[in-house]
């Protein structure tokens, strides 16, 4: 099998060493072995959301299942979320709530635009809201929310509003930091910054998040936090069986990114999205984010280049993007550069896009584009 180029904004290319742990013989999930992984795994998985004081979780499921743990064990009935969206993904929070019953408004600017804080904390002044839902990374147009400033003017207007921030497309890439936030809830999946195989949510909770789910009566039995609570301060207890290898494979994965540093891994995920945006901008290509994200870029295409047949070319070169999404379908395309992935990869990937773009009748000088990608 030839290896492709794996690009899109998740699943993410996987190492070599990561795959290996993968494929250790399955291990008792109630073993101390596996008791002692899962706490090393869980002291990663706090220093990677910044917390001290709260709970992380690693439970077996995609990132959809983090954002609806978040929501159904701080939701009740007549409780109201606002939701801030930069995109597809921030708008499955409404999705979602208006699925559990609760009452949803939503703040969502044109694709590519902040959420204006002004009208943030208007909006936050004309009603109580029970909790805020805020997309690190909205990895549909690549924008970067600023958690710091929507955190400050929730500490303003309304303290007592619990603060949900979906992490998916941004932990391990960008700096999170939890406890200084004021987060009250914070989910992640393995398979995006983490470059671990698809399957793993990992999430941390407030002790008030925490006090709030014993006051409701949560609408989910799987994702009942309490329940897992008990798994993830003690190992050896069994609530429902966790996918034990792709433990496995996440911790190998969190040691590598250990290794390196955090903050190392931080810079090298702002250093190949300079590049890779560097390299485009000499396509011609224009960025979807005003405000972009260090782990995936969205671009828009120049007139008469078609979206299928770009990829579709691109990807017989052995590279693979994505399309963009909702109200931005066909017109661009996303690429990731998180994770494992690493220079080498992405200076090949800008290359091919060159050449891909210049087979399409878009005028691109190679030389200049290598050299705004390696400058
Ligand atoms: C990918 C992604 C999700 C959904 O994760 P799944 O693992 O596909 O369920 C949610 N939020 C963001 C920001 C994402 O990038």
């Amino acid at each position: 099998m030839m290896k492709e180029l794996l690009l899109i904004p998740g699943p993410t290319p996987v190492s070599d060493d990561v795959l290996y742990a993968l494929s250790q013989p399955v291990i008792s999930h109630t073993s101390v072995e596996f008791a002692n992984l899962l706490k090393e795994i869980l002291v990663y998985v706090k220093e990677l959301f910044g917390v001290k004081n709260g709970f992380p979780f690693v439970i077996t499921g995609s990132g959809t299942l983090g954002m609806e743990i978040a929501l159904t064990n701080i939701l009740k009935d007549n409780d109201n979320l606002l939701v801030l969206s930069h995109g597809y993904f921030g708008d499955r929070f409404e999705e979602l709530a208006k699925h559990l019953g609760i009452e949803v408004n939503k703040i969502k600017p044109n694709p590519g635009e902040h959420v204006d804080l002004e009208l943030f904390r208007k909006t936050l002044k004309e009603k109580h809201y029970t909790a805020v839902t805020l997309t690190h990374v909205d990895t549909s147009t690549g924008v970067l929310a600023d958690v710091e400033s929507i955190s400050k003017i929730i500490q303003e207007v309304s303290p007592e509003t619990l603060f949900v921030v979906d992490g998916v497309c941004a932990t391990g890439g960008v700096k999170e930091e939890f406890d200084n936030w004021k987060i009250d809830v914070i989910l992640t999946g393995s398979q995006k910054a983490l470059a671990t195989p698809p399957g793993l949510t990992l999430l941390a909770f407030s002790e008030r998040a925490i006090e709030k789910r014993k006051s409701i009566k949560p609408r989910t039995y799987y994702g009942d936090i309490l329940k897992w609570m008990v798994v993830m301060e003690d190992g050896t207890k069994y609530f429902a069986t966790p996918s034990v290898n792709l433990f496995f494979a996440l911790h190998q994965s969190l040691k590598g990114i250990f290794d390196i540093g955090l903050e190392n891994y931080f810079k090298k995920h702002e250093d190949l999205a300079r590049r890779v945006r560097n390299a485009m901008s000499e396509i011609g290509l224009t960025l979807v984010a005003k405000r972009p994200a260090p782990t995936l870029s969205v671009f828009l295409y120049p007139d008469g280049v078609e979206d299928k047949t770009f990829r579709g070319k691109l990807k017989e070169k052995g590279v693979i993007v994505a399309n963009t999404l909702a109200e931005l379908y066909g017109k661009g395309f996303r690429i990731g550069h998180m994770g494992s992935v690493t220079k080498d990869e992405l200076i090949v990937a800008v290359s091919k896009i060159a050449e891909t773009f210049e087979e399409l009748g878009v005028k691109v000088n190679k030389g200049n584009v290598l050299n705004a990608f390696l400058s």
